[in-house]
């Protein structure tokens, strides 16, 4: 199927996450290879679903045929999509990434000369909401009160769209994590009300919450990488009001994978070492991340009263640490038994996390051409703004209200997989096998 074009504005853009993905995408695209003292390798989007994975769509003759997941439906090609965005910090995309030290240096040196002239548009920035040493980096910045701010991040978007020639545009929050917003009725519990605040300039609104306003005044779709709160209720009436895609929160990547598969007594880690780790010491920001990671096995819990009583959660503590340690899970087993079971993972998280990102870019704009209607309906209507499409590459997937969180890793995969076998006629897949028996 045709390849298309994209176009994703990254808040954040100079970071770890954000340099990492800009040269995965000129590397892959330009076909660079680097050489390190192992071997030489090839530009790839390992790590990736919709790049890197399969879905099984029937069998042959006694063989299950699977096909790309990425050729079911016409996607953007990673390989075709246009980068923008802004950072509070205004050194250029080359030079963050040799800060970031994620990349081999035989291909960041590849990569110096495309990426030198990129630089990210400033940011607007609160040090209210995050740690006081991100400070230091903060020399790139929208000025005004909120609502000129905001209107500067939509002319941005404009600007970005006119010079590429384009009327779409994701845009994905990937800067670092802020503290928790509070939710105060008459101060952001309604659209209403979030306007108002945000005409008197209220110091509680934070700014990504000022980037997802600009967004969903210009119909962009908005999904946001990390834990806070950024979808206060009255962004999220927002949206829906203007039927304007937003999803998130927190990228999956890692530890959070495996845990909703191995729970029960689990104890988890973020580690300092890199400009995350640094902000997530303050324990105001640290607190999101706590909340993010710590309702990811709430529905699996809920739904197994012969395991857990009413009320019963397993231990799941979250520590952040200064270096790379060992992580446990201890579930209970039969007649009282333990299974205790230890990883360690040791990796640029950054490689796990740019993957993820080109994935729920890539879903998010699927998610604005995909409609439905039920049976006996004559009109077709589009997927709920708020896009739990992406609940597999969320932490703390983002729901519409009133409906269920679905944290249930194969759950989360099924629905994915179920909905592009919608889309090209196929039945849901029931792993019933019943053409074997
Ligand atoms: P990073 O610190 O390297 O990059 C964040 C970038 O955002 C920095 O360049 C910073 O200058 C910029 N920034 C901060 N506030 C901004 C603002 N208001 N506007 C514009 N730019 C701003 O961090 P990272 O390692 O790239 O991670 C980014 C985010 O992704 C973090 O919040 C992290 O918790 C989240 N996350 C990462 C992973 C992972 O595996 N890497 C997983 C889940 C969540």
């Amino acid at each position: 199927m045709a390849a298309r074009a994209g176009w994703v504005m990254l808040v954040g853009w100079g970071g770890n996450n954000g340099t990492t993905l800009t040269a995965g995408v000129i590397a892959n695209r330009e076909g660079i290879s680097w050489e390190t003292k192992e071997k030489v390798h090839k530009a790839n989007y390992f790590g990736s679903l919709t790049q890197a994975s399969t879905i099984r769509v029937g069998s042959h003759k006694g063989e299950e045929v699977y096909a790309p997941f990425k050729s079911l439906v016409p996607m953007v090609d990673p390989n075709a999509i246009v980068l923008g965005g802004w950072d509070i910090s205004n050194l250029s995309m080359a030079d963050a990434m040799a800060r970031a030290k994620v990349l081999d240096i035989n291909l960041q040196k590849q990569l110096r000369s495309y990426m030198q002239s990129m630089v990210p548009l400033p940011g607007i920035f609160n040090p209210d909401f995050v740690a006081a040493n991100q400070g230091a980096r903060a020399n790139n910045l929208i000025q005004g009160t909120k609502k000129e701010q905001v209107e500067q991040i939509k002319k941005d978007i404009r600007e970005f769209k006119e010079k590429n020639k384009v009327d779409k545009v994701v845009v994905l929050w990937t800067a670092n994590t802020e503290r928790y917003s509070n939710v105060v009725a008459g101060l952001n519990d309604t659209m209403e009300n979030l306007m108002a605040s945000l005409e008197k300039n209220e110091a509680e609104i934070s700014p990504s919450t000022l980037y997802a306003i600009a967004c969903v005044s210009e119909g962009v779709p908005f999904v946001n990488g990390s834990p806070q709160n950024t979808f206060v209720p009255g962004m999220i009436e927002f949206a829906i009001k203007k039927n304007s895609v937003i999803g998130g929160d927190d990228f999956k990547s890692g530890q959070t994978k495996m845990k909703s598969v191995l729970p029960t007594s689990i104890a988890s880690y973020n580690h300092l070492g890199n400009n995350d780790g640094m902000n997530l010491s303050a324990p105001q920001v640290f607190r999101s991340k706590e909340i993010s990671k710590s309702s990811v096995v709430d529905d699996m819990v809920a739904s197994n009263p012969i395991l857990y009583s009413p009320g019963e959660h397993p231990d799941h503590v979250i520590v952040i640490k200064t270096a790379k340690e060992p992580w446990t899970n201890t579930p209970e087993i039969f007649m009282g038994g333990k299974n205790t079971i230890v990883l360690h993972n040791t990796c640029e998280d950054s490689l796990l996390a740019a993957p993820i990102i080109f994935d729920l870019v890539l879903l998010a704009e699927l998610s604005t051409r995909i409609q439905l209607k039920a049976e006996g309906q004559d009109k077709f209507h589009s997927f709920h703004p708020v896009a739990t499409i992406l609940s597999y590459l969320s932490k703390a997937p983002l729901v519409p209200p009133g409906t269920p969180v679905v944290n249930a890793l194969a759950k989360q995969r099924a629905m994915l997989e179920n909905i592009l076998r919608a889309c090209v006629g196929l039945a849901p897949e029931n792993n019933m096998m019943l053409e074997h028996k």
